[in-house]
């Protein structure tokens, strides 16, 4: 599959951008990560410049996809995604501060 099929099925994925509605076929489309079976594709909408992230799982059903609206620019993601993996002094440090907040399935709940 090379970069232009890859964004042929991301376009149909998601079609319309979800700020706008403005259809996506004269946006941007990139395509910033590759593992496997699937691949992030970043789409910026050409009216009002919004970014959605896209991830892309295709399986021999079909493609399975999942898009949140970000303002991290393209290259931020790719930062991101390539810091280190998480330690266990990081798991530690957002036990202690979870655990200071109380209960979170509570806080959850709450704030429904
Ligand atoms: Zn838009």
């Amino acid at each position: 599959m090379d970069q232009s099929q890859r964004g042929q099925f991301s376009l149909r994925l998601v079609q319309k951008c979800p700020v706008c509605n403005h259809d996506y076929s004269s946006g941007k489309i990139q395509i910033l990560d590759e593992e496997g079976n699937s691949f992030l594709a970043y789409l910026t909408c050409a009216n009002c410049n919004s970014s959605i992230l896209v991830r892309v799982l295709t399986l021999p059903q079909g493609l399975i996809g999942n898009a949140i609206l970000t303002d991290l620019t393209a290259d931020e993601v790719m930062t991101f995604s390539t810091e280190r993996q998480i330690a266990s002094d990081d798991v530690l440090v957002i036990h202690d501060f979870l655990s200071r907040q109380g209960d979170l399935m509570q806080n959850f709940k709450n704030y429904h």
